[in-house]
């Protein structure tokens, strides 16, 4: 199942893989000491507060699969301007054969815009920190990213 937003059916699983790979207490989800997952939905990967140590599976056209070497949730990372120095990770809660269909159906189109949607929906559960980032991404983008612009970076159809 696609999702953007997490459901009872990815709870689950997500509930699920960490019972598998992290430690429980009092029967709830311990987040991942790495990637913050299952709580965490996006990360700023620029700037020097700390980031996870994500590994790279695959690369596609200026969009990443990273996975988590903890905990092996998966993450989306793509990169926006100036330069496309300001690169957020937003946590892909399906698998990696579907995300390398979903890129190679478009060259990675709808995967870019449901990236964009994302960061604009999670963007304000950032830690303070990360907003700092953020707000500096906004200044130096002149508006053209995700947050400022939802015209331009669309809201993507994700097939189900
Ligand atoms: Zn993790």
């Amino acid at each position: 199942m696609w999702c953007l937003q997490p459901t009872r059916a990815c709870d689950a699983a997500l509930v699920r893989q960490s019972n598998k790979l992290c430690r429980f207490t009092k029967g709830a989800a311990v987040n991942c000491t790495n990637c913050q997952a299952p709580e965490r939905h996006l990360w700023v990967l620029f700037g020097l507060q700390r980031q996870p140590e994500l590994v790279t599976l695959r690369d596609g056209n200026y969009v990443s699969l990273l996975s988590c070497p903890i905990c092996n949730t998966l993450w989306c990372s793509s990169p926006y301007e100036p330069y496309l120095s300001f690169p957020y990770a937003v946590c892909w809660r399906n698998d990696a054969l579907a995300w390398q269909h979903l890129h190679d159906r478009d060259k990675g189109a709808t995967l870019l815009r449901w990236h964009a949607f994302a960061v604009g929906k999670y963007w304000r559960q950032l830690p303070a920190n990360e907003l700092e980032q953020v707000a500096w991404h906004r200044k130096r983008s002149y508006g053209h990213n995700p947050i400022d612009a939802p015209s331009t970076f669309h809201a993507a159809d994700i097939p189900v």
